[in-house]
């Protein structure tokens, strides 16, 4: 089932997701419908918080993006990131390093809106996989800011709040005629 994305003004995008207990059924489904839900808006990866539901779940798929790279490692080792997509990721947790990259970012709740946006050069993943296993890896280029920017989301957290002061300031009315009003 494809899901209307909630935009930036819906109260639940600040939420803090619940972590996730057990993978039930109905957490397959979400998972399921997530990864609909993202492909069919062409995006690069969608939280649960944004179709309403504040849980440690996301969902990420780089695959087929050539103009901006991906890289992954596990357990040192370079991999393929594409062999490793569609991934969903529960409880995801992660380190980042303290060298940063600059580079561009939109995100699914704020259409139109991008932004340059500063994040760690390399991020260290714990999570669990919808099998249960715990799943571990390190990503950078546009996998690792794809893990930052959920990551984020499940925390309430959203790509503006990156936005250095001086910028968004003065982008403060592209960014208020973006808020939806949901009624209560
Ligand atoms: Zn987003």
């Amino acid at each position: 089932m494809i899901y209307p994305i909630l935009r930036y003004g819906h109260p639940v995008l600040r939420r803090k997701g619940a972590p996730i207990l057990a993978i039930t059924p109905e957490i397959h489904q979400l998972a399921k419908d997530m990864l609909e839900t993202m492909r069919n808006a062409h995006g690069v990866g969608l939280a649960a918080q944004q179709i309403g539901q504040a849980l440690q779940i996301c969902v990420i798929d780089v695959t087929g993006i050539k103009d901006r790279e991906s890289k992954m490692w596990i357990g040192g080792k370079v991999v393929v990131p594409e062999e490793y997509m569609p991934m969903v990721l529960i409880n995801p947790e992660i380190s980042g390093t303290k060298s940063k990259d600059i580079g561009p970012e939109g995100c699914l709740s704020f259409p139109g809106l991008a932004a340059d946006i500063s994040r760690s050069q390399r991020v260290r993943v714990k999570a669990k996989m919808l099998d249960g296993k715990d799943f571990e890896f390190e990503a950078a280029g546009l996998l690792g800011r794809a893990v930052q920017h959920e990551h984020d989301h499940l925390h309430g957290k959203l790509f503006i709040d990156h936005m250095p002061q001086a910028e968004r300031r003065e982008r403060r009315q592209e960014i208020e005629d973006l808020k939806t009003e949901y009624p209560e």
